[in-house]
């Protein structure tokens, strides 16, 4: 009977040592009529594809500061962050209330995030300074687009109490600007963005853009901001924009292992051909530090270096 016992044992520990164990993976994206989403959805699969023993799932989420929150709580090991929310994070500063969040790392830079300022055609806004005393959606709760809507109303001297503010995901905030309950939104996000596109369909809309004082004064005081074009057709708008943009970035816990994070890194950038989003075109090698101030993870610097491109990694 004791002898049966420890050979069950021992086959029981053949097996185990044999099977390697699946690594699941949570990856924070954003509300469900962002692009974090969409495109987080397809790179989820690009990692669960095409790596051994790893399980992406994606979470849908508030946003950037929500993202940085989880992985810092353990909730998540992979997310989206625009680069100006992940620095805060960092540094404790704007809307991190003096906490310092920084027990995550950068993973690569992936594409623009345009701060696209909807608004109906017909609505007479036309810069910044118009939305004194209007409805206006500046982000979900936790998302980074509302500390952009707050330093663009700042561009103009506003504050949030110059204006009737809401906190709306996309999805919401197009369904209050059909229903006539919002004359504007601030949408930061990767363009085409689903939510922006569904407005479309109901009516004619314009992006908000900065008068030349409004975009002096902002990209002086917040130097990270550059301004990015958006064609006319991608929204049926009447003419193209030019409108303020940063960049969205993947960020990784710092407790990953090196060996994870170097892999997750070689797949996103090798075998982004099998990703069907528009978006995929961006994601290279070229822009993979665009606006990324924060260190990276030690696996993506060594997947980095070995393309020829030198970053800043953490310990
Ligand atoms: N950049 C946005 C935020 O953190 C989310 C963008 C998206 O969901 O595509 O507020």
């Amino acid at each position: 009977m004791k002898k049966i016992a420890v050979l069950a044992l021992a086959l029981m520990l053949v097996l185990t040592a044999g099977a390697s164990a699946t690594t699941y993976l949570g990856f924070g994206t954003g509300g469900t009529s962002g692009t974090y989403y969409a495109v987080g959805a397809e790179i989820a699969a690009l990692w669960t594809n095409n790596l051994d023993d790893v399980d992406v799932t994606v979470q849908s989420t508030g946003g950037s500061k929500a993202n940085i929150v989880s992985i810092v709580d353990g909730e998540c090991e992979i997310a989206f962050s625009q680069n100006d929310t992940a620095l805060y994070a960092y540094e404790g500063t704007d809307y991190f209330d003096n906490t310092v969040f920084d027990n995550f790392y950068a993973l690569a830079s992936l594409y623009p995030e345009a701060i696209q300022i909807v608004t109906p055609a017909d609505s007479g806004i036309t810069c910044v300074a118009d939305l004194k005393g209007k409805n206006v959606c500046v982000g979900d709760v936790g998302s980074g687009t509302y500390m952009n809507a707050i330093q663009v109303l700042e561009s103009a001297g506003l504050t949030e109490a110059d204006i009737n503010p809401t906190y709306l995901s996309f999805g919401e905030a197009a369904t209050a600007m059909i229903d006539g309950q919002i004359d504007a939104s601030f949408t930061t996000a990767g363009i085409p963005n689903p939510a922006i596109q569904e407005i479309m369909t109901k009516m004619d809309i314009r992006l908000v853009e900065l008068s030349d004082e409004e975009w002096a004064a902002l990209s002086e005081k917040y130097p990270f901001y550059f301004l990015t074009p958006v064609s006319a057709d991608i929204y049926g708008l009447e003419e193209d924009a030019s409108i303020p943009a940063i960049s969205a970035t993947l960020i990784v816990s710092k407790d990953m292992d090196e060996e994870l994070a170097y892999n997750l890194t070689k797949v996103l950038f090798e075998k982004t051909s099998e990703m069907n989003h528009a978006k995929k075109a961006e994601i290279q090698i070229s822009t993979a530090t665009n606006g990324v101030m924060i260190p990276f993870h030690p696996g993506a610097a060594k997947y980095l270096a070995e393309q020829g491109v030198e970053v800043t990694a953490g310990e």
